[in-house]
């Protein structure tokens, strides 16, 4: 008899190029390097990708999340995935097709049960929000359906003699609804298209005001946006998204995605703790939380802040002015400067381990959480002093370490 072999089938993880905001998380996760992207697309490889599900819980947007039962020998290749702008429709199987190889099983049951990804080795923050974070609203808007704001503030918080050029944007959404919370970031639209003559895809940027606007009881938001003159090669690049941001004009209007993000959000409970650390205009969400425990001043049971903000100069820390104006007895600030003349160069991991003991006293509260939220390359040197600062006083980095990731109370947003 010449029975027909069976077919083997695939379960391909794939992105939603519809959805995807670009922002590089999935790729840096990937603990197989099965991620890549060109100009157009992030996309998955089948010949690497072994359903891990590691990238999952750090996608903002939830992009990542997608599957298609395939023949495996007609799995969308990296090429096919390159060229698309939205997801294929599920094709239908020959009857005879088994599920094959161990991959597709592990992402088939690992969709069923989408719990802990093995992200330890992969990512140093917590794949899940603080117990008691509000449930946040994500996608609302999407490529496909965005929302419309109006430009009403638009200034520098810098001092206009240096290079760091960084305007806090003032959004509003009307009458229309646009919930967010404190830590959750929005994408933008910029006008125009690429060099191949796409739409350009959205920008992602973190929201530096507080759920209950920028300014309180009204339906606005705020962004903190560096102008892009230069790649980090030093080399001049004109950043599409920041030059038109920062060029806005007051009642320009303004293409909206989102809003993303479910993990890096904030406590809500009574003494919750807050350490902040930033650099840079990573110090948005540091000031949208902020905003938010400066409101509840004198009307709920707030914790300790500690902020340790690292910038170029005094006249480069955005915000430098409001921020120092805060009572000392709400707020702990450390600013690391790293260019100011005549100082030696600090970065927050210094600054970290300067103020040792608080951060321990802090650390050993289960009510604290952890924001750090800047340049990549601080990860590292944060999670240094953090061990550095824990193993001073005898006890085990790694322990807390994993308690803190499971809990929810370490969380990294480094671009
Ligand atoms: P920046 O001015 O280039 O740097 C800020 C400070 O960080 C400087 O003092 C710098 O020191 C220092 N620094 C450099 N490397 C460091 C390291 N390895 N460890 C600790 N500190 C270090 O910063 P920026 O241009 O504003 O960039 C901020 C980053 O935040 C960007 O990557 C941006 O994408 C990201 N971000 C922005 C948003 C937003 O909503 N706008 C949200 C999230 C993240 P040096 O003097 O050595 O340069």
């Amino acid at each position: 008899m010449n029975a027909p072999l069976p077919v083997e089938v695939l379960k391909q993880h794939l992105i939603d190029p519809e959805i995807c905001i670009r922002c590089n998380t999935c790729e840096e996760t990937c603990p197989v390097d099965a991620i890549t992207h060109d100009s157009n697309n992030y996309v998955v490889d089948p010949e690497i990708c072994n359903g891990c599900m590691a990238c999952v819980p750090p996608c903002p947007t939830g992009s990542i999340d997608n599957w298609r039962l395939v023949v495996r020998a007609e799995a969308y290749s990296v090429q096919d995935q390159f060229g698309w702008e939205e997801l294929p429709q599920e094709k239908s199987l020959p009857v005879d097709a088994a599920v094959a190889g161990d991959a597709a099983q592990q992402a088939a049951g690992a969709q069923a049960e989408p719990a802990a990804a093995p992200a330890m080795l992969v990512t140093p923050g917590a794949a899940v929000p603080p117990w008691s974070a509000a449930h946040p609203y994500v996608n609302l808007y999407t490529h496909k359906t965005p929302i419309t704001a109006t430009v009403v503030g638009n200034y520098r918080v810098t001092g206009a003699d240096t290079e760091s050029d960084i305007h806090h944007i003032v959004l509003d959404f009307g009458e229309q609804p646009f919930p967010v919370l404190e830590g959750q970031s929005i994408g933008i639209l910029p006008p125009g298209v690429d060099a191949m003559g796409r739409p350009h895809h959205a920008r992602q940027y973190s929201l530096a005001s507080p759920r209950d606007g920028e300014r309180a009881g009204y339906n606005n938001l705020s962004l903190t946006v560096k102008r892009v003159t230069q790649d980090h090669g030093g080399e001049a690049a004109h950043g599409v998204c920041s030059n038109y941001l920062c060029d806005l004009a007051k009642n320009d209007t303004v293409q909206v995605i989102g809003p993303f993000g479910h993990t890096f959000l904030m406590p809500n409970h009574p003494k919750a703790n807050l350490i902040m650390i930033c650099t840079g205009t990573g110090s948005a969400p540091m000031r949208a939380m902020t905003e938010r425990s400066r409101r509840l001043i004198g009307t709920a049971d707030i914790g300790k802040l500690m902020l340790f903000f690292g910038a170029r100069t005094e006249r480069e820390l955005p915000y430098f002015g409001p921020l120092m104006k805060l009572p000392r007895d709400f707020i702990d600030i450390n600013l690391a400067l790293s260019r100011e003349p005549g100082q030696p160069k600090r970065y927050v991991q210094d600054l970290l381990l300067e103020r040792a003991a608080q951060v321990r006293g802090l650390l050993a509260d289960r009510n604290t959480c952890i924001y750090v939220c800047g340049l990549k390359g601080m990860e590292v040197g944060v999670l240094d002093a953090l061990r550095e600062v824990v193993v001073q006083s005898g006890e085990d980095w790694s322990i807390l370490h994993e308690a803190l990731r499971r809990e929810g109370r370490l969380h990294f947003e480094t671009y």
